[in-house]
């Protein structure tokens, strides 16, 4: 299997900015997330703050951002990551349906917005997935639930409802959804999710009870102790140290996912030092070799 030097997941200012400098150290990289970079740079009106870049769109600073790495030829795997293992001496991500190799990982994922649905975390892999693409045939035939927390979700569901019996949809966010008829929209917010009996999953929502086979929970960004099993974090954030080091030896995180506060800037120079940061360990591990 091929294995890359690092992989990097997220493509908001922190994992842009891994990336570039990564590239430019010669490391031979994976950058996973959207070639839309993120919502958040997308949704910045004008940016006041940005070095050098003194009242910028956010649009343009996308534009910019994704240029640079035009310019380095750097390319972005469209794909959500479910998983992060830590294998010893290496990592296997979870990408779609793959699993790919690293010597290190960096999570540039972003901050997730609000808790874990009540119980979602302890049935993940018991009827809670985060990835369609890897878990719909376990659901071939049967019915399920989309908790989306975006619109991009919603081609997901059409995904889904291709190869399910029954899709129903809880549409977590404001504006019109698009989606085919045979979808059955909700239009709540899920309060809890729970196993009743040898059926089923169910989801209370503002009083009402909805039972599935299994729930896809679609957003954003997925809690990092989730993503990255045994990785220690603090709320909402993971633990790293100033080279932006987390508690697994070759792991790396940066941006909004390791604190406050939530700037582009800073995400963008934490992605430089984590950047850095795998350099050095990598080049280290293989000096001792
Ligand atoms: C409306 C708005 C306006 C703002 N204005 C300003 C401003 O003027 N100045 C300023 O400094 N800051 C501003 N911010 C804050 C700024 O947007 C954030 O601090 C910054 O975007 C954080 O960058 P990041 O790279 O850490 O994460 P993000 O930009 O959140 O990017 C994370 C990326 O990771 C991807 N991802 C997450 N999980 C996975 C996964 N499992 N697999 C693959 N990809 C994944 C996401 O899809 C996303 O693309 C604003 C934020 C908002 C919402």
């Amino acid at each position: 299997m091929e294995r890359y030097d690092i992989i990097i997941i997220g493509t908001g200012p922190a994992g842009v900015s891994a990336a570039i400098t990564a590239t430019i150290r010669n490391k031979k990289i994976m950058l996973i997330g959207s070639k839309d970079l993120s919502s958040k740079i997308a949704q910045g009106h004008t940016i006041e703050n940005y070095p050098g870049l003194p009242s910028i769109a956010g649009a343009d600073f996308g534009n910019a951002l994704k240029k640079h790495l035009e310019n380095l030829n750097i390319s972005i795997h469209e794909d959500r990551v479910s998983a992060v293992y830590s294998m010893g001496d290496y990592f296997s991500v979870q990408v779609g349906q793959d699993m790919i190799e690293a010597d290190s990982v960096i999570l540039a994922t972003g901050v997730v917005a609000g808790k874990p649905i009540n119980g979602e975390s302890e049935l993940v892999g018991r009827g809670v997935s985060y990835c369609a693409t890897c878990d719909a045939p376990l659901y071939r035939g049967k019915d399920v639930i989309v908790i989306g927390y975006s619109q991009k979700e919603e081609e997901e569901a059409r995904f889904l409802s291709e190869v399910t019996n029954s899709v129903t949809y809880f549409q977590v966010y404001k504006g019109e959804t698009h989606l085919p008829e045979s979808i059955k929209i909700v239009q709540s917010r899920p309060s809890e999710i729970k196993h009743v009996g040898d059926k089923n999953i169910v989801v209370d929502a503002e009083g009402n009870t909805y039972e599935a086979d299994g729930i896809f929970v679609l957003r954003d960004a997925i809690s990092p102790g989730q993503l990255v099993p045994g990785l220690k974090t603090e709320g909402a954030h993971i633990v790293v140290d100033r080279n932006m080091a987390t508690s697994i030896n070759g792991c790396f995180a940066c941006g909004d996912i390791v604190g406050l506060p939530y700037q582009y800037i800073k995400s963008a120079g934490e992605g430089n030092i984590a950047a850095l940061s795998a350099v050095g360990y990598i080049d280290k591990k293989r000096l001792a070799k």
